[in-house]
């Protein structure tokens, strides 16, 4: 029986890595089943919404799904369907491995962090006032009556929930990664020396979760030293877990110390579905050029064949996409020394390049 993949194309550069990825992964061998299901702003002018019910059943209902990026317009009411699907599918880990890979061009050698961001809580939970608005004045009042604390009447409100649920699984799921990837530490980021109700509620649960699971050193940091010694001493660090808003931009900066978005993989999951998709946007000034770096989504494929348990497959794929940005001769032009070399090649040659040398491999494991 073929594994069923729910694949969402997204807009912008999304179909063409998107399609360098399908090509990629049958090339494995692994037998899919695709289910193609789009969403993003243009179902939304078909269908009235940008994340059509069809696209959770779909994923419901497969092993596992596969996204490209999605734009999220700015200011036009349009809900983000990245952080839809995360809600409504319960992916409450964000799974963002940093790895060096050898011709990426980077500051950094030999990186392998890997970042495990909480997903649904934080800052990030969207529980928002708006400046001006009534039930602002009221919460303004409230809290100056519960507090005794002024806050400017001028002033928007984003409300931080933090709770004990929320955090014991992600640590949990830290852990766990620890323990199946033979990983040697694990580091909680938070800053509970100002936010003792939240970050304070986080780093508590933490250092009990971490009870559970001696074998594994656990040690925490506050973000801004940690985003100090990530910049410093990167190769002191293994597994970091954090809550929704520092997973985000620490992320970011792990993604930073690989060589860039292009290179940055990715997973949303949960105890039941999971999500794959890269780091970056939709990058629509590239769309429909055949331009950009197919890496970053390709590498999320290489985590969706180990979730669904081809290890070996999900080595040989992280094998030949690393010889062909070693070689660095078929490769797009953000991993070439310099931007306008000529002689970069296109997203689908990219996939290509990578399904040959897959090839080349499956011959030499014949010989042997
Ligand atoms: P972006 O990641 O799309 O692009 C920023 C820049 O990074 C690009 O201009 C390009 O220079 C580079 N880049 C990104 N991907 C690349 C690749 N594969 N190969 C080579 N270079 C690449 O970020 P943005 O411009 O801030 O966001 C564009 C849109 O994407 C926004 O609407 C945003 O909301 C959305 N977005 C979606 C997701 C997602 O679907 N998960 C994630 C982030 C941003």
């Amino acid at each position: 029986m073929p594994y069923r993949v729910t694949l969402i194309p997204g807009d912008g550069i999304g179909p063409e890595i998107a399609e360098a990825t399908r090509a990629v992964i049958d090339a494995t061998g692994i037998p899919i089943s695709w289910d193609v299901q789009s969403a993003g702003i243009d179902i939304m002018e078909k269908e009235g919404t940008p994340l059509p019910n069809r696209v959770l059943e779909s994923i419901r209902k497969s092993d596992a799904a596969i996204k490209a990026p999605i734009t999220t317009p700015v200011g036009t009411g349009f809900r983000s369907v990245n952080v839809a699907l995360r809600r409504e599918l319960d992916l409450y880990a964000c799974l963002r491995p940093c790895k060096s890979y050898e011709g990426v061009r980077s500051r950094y050698r030999k990186i392998n962090l890997i970042v495990v961001r909480e997903n649904t809580e934080d800052l990030y939970a969207g529980i928002e006032f708006q400046k001006g608005a009534e039930e602002t004045k009221k919460i303004i009042r409230e809290i100056e009556a519960l507090t005794k604390k002024k806050i400017r009447e001028d002033s928007g409100i984003s409300i931080k929930p933090i709770s004990v649920t929320g955090t014991e699984r992600i640590v949990k799921f830290a852990f766990e990664y620890a323990k199946k990837y033979g990983r040697k530490k694990v580091t909680a980021v938070h800053k509970a020396n100002i936010m003792k109700f939240t970050d304070g509620l986080f780093l508590e649960v933490a250092r009990e979760v971490a009870k559970r699971y001696p074998a594994i050193e656990f040690e925490d940091r506050i973000v801004d030293n940690m985003s100090m010694q990530l910049v410093q001493n990167p190769e002191n660090y293994d597994v970091l877990v954090l809550s929704n808003l520092y997973g985000d931009i620490l992320s970011d900066l792990c993604a930073g110390l690989i060589g860039g978005l292009g290179v940055a993989p990715g997973a949303n999951l949960g105890d039941k579905h999971a999500l794959f998709e890269a780091v970056h946007g939709s990058a629509p000034k590239y769309k429909g050029q055949n331009k950009v770096n197919p890496t970053a989504l390709l590498l999320s494929g290489v985590l969706m064949l180990r979730h669904l348990g081809e290890e070996e497959a999900a080595d040989r794929l992280e094998n030949a996409i690393a010889q062909v940005i070693r070689e660095g001769k078929y490769v797009t032009y953000d991993l070439k020394e310099n931007r306008n070399d000529p002689t970069a090649v296109g997203t689908r040659e990219m996939g290509e390049a990578i399904i040959r040398e897959l090839k080349k491999g499956a011959q030499k494991g014949a010989r042997v």
